[in-house]
């Protein structure tokens, strides 16, 4: 591992160079849902996948979504990428591809509600079993594969636990067993390149950091050339089938954002960072992949790109869902940041994942995993000030503690 390429992902962002039709600076937009042919025979090679820089119709794939699936590529250093109109549209597709009645799936048992959701009630209707793990226990995982399992899924860094997945490792069992190791990265863009470190197949939900923006929905798949252009098959692939494509002007806008997503990148790990160190120097239960406490920071600093730092995310647990409401309204009075869930953008956004974004999982398996009713996770934004924004969350805190002393 560490085999990292040459050119850092931000540098290969910086690099692309795609303009429009008459010299400007941003290519143009696709405006169109179908393409014209001068021959025949072209449409039926594009048909058949072959006539390479020929678009059909905008479901397969616009010249719009290609320059943005290109620049996914670059930021993960995979051959290819699809570009999809959610990442659960992604992540869907890759699971629906890969898989069919009577196969097995090994999953990191924290990973998304969404995508916990869909692997434990939506898979079964279609006779797929799943067995959820402790993705941070390696023994554990290669004991969960059967003969019939076709995947390992698991997300980089966890959601809501921030739980870091050994990418190295997992990629060795998978290749033990010949199956693909699929990470959803949507935590940690820029922060890590799986595919460097293994994995086959990266997904991301555009809808967080990489857009940025909080105004659209998107996901993507990065991965080898032919795996990707399976995915788009006009006869089997489930991303051309399940149609969940991503229109082109928001393509183009996903495209513009994503070039200041490194120095995003940079700013929310240094908030996170600050603020971390704050609250576990009040003595607070953080939980935060910068902070030497976390129990996969070795890992965390092995597997990373360093200039990106630890990433947005930190989670606090106040122990009882009635305190984790209190403190989220009165960070909200105190125009620290917003409930709101989802994350990656310029203002903080925080909520209990509990019962919130990971409602999906039973309440006795939040316990069973360390999910506490009363952790708040945040989504650290870009404030320019992020001492003023700390000393406003630990004045929330302490007149909290204040009325808990009196009552
Ligand atoms: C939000 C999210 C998803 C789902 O993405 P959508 O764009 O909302 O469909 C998947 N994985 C992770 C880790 C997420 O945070």
């Amino acid at each position: 591992m560490k085999n990292k390429a040459k050119h850092k992902p931000a540098d290969r962002i910086q690099d692309l160079q795609f303009f429009g039709e008459f010299g400007g600076v941003n290519p143009s937009i696709s405006d169109s849902a179908t393409y014209t042919f001068l021959s025949a025979k072209t449409m039926l090679d594009t048909f058949q996948g072959e006539a390479d820089g020929c678009y059909l119709y905008s479901r397969h794939s616009s010249p719009s979504t290609r320059y943005l699936s290109e620049a996914l590529a670059a930021m993960e250093n995979t051959e290819s990428a699809l570009v999809t109109a959610s990442g659960m549209g992604a992540i869907t597709s890759v699971l629906m591809h890969l898989l069919r009645a009577g196969d097995h799936v090994v999953s990191s048992r924290t990973v998304y509600g969404g995508t916990y959701a869909f692997l434990k009630n939506f898979l079964p209707k279609y006779g797929i079993r799943v067995s959820f793990v402790d993705i941070t226990d390696t023994a554990k995982v290669e004991a969960a594969i059967e003969p019939g399992t076709k995947l390992i899924y698991t997300e980089t860094l966890s959601n809501p636990l921030l739980e870091v997945a050994d990418i190295p490792a997992l990629s060795a069992i998978a290749r033990r067993h010949g199956i693909p190791l699929v990470v959803d990265n949507t935590f940690t863009p820029l922060i890590f390149s799986p595919a460097e470190l293994g994995a086959d197949i990266v997904i991301h939900s555009l809808t967080k950091f990489i857009n940025g923006m909080n105004d659209m929905v998107g996901g993507c798949v990065c991965g080898r050339s032919d795996f990707i252009e399976d995915l788009r098959n006009v006869n089997d692939g489930a991303a051309m089938l399940l149609g969940p494509v991503m229109d082109s002007l928001r393509a183009a806008e996903v495209l513009k954002n994503m070039h200041t997503l490194p120095v995003r990148m940079v700013k929310h790990s240094q908030n996170a960072l600050a603020l971390a160190r704050a609250l576990d120097k009040a003595g607070l239960r953080v939980k935060y992949p910068g902070l030497p406490s976390h129990p996969q920071h070795e890992l965390f600093k092995h597997m990373m790109n360093p200039e990106f730092g630890f990433g947005g995310m930190i989670t606090l647990d106040l122990e009882t869902a009635g305190r984790a409401a209190e403190f989220m309204e009165r960070m909200q009075d105190a125009n620290v940041g917003y409930l709101a869930v989802s994350l990656g953008f310029y203002k903080t956004l925080f909520n209990a994942p509990g019962k919130g974004t990971s409602s999906e999982v039973p309440p006795e398996e939040q316990k069973a995993m360390g999910l506490s009713e009363g952790l708040v996770r945040f989504s650290m934004g870009l404030d320019f000030d992020i001492d003023r924004t700390t000393r406003k969350i630990l004045n929330v805190l302490q007149s909290m503690q204040q009325a808990d002393g009196v009552r």
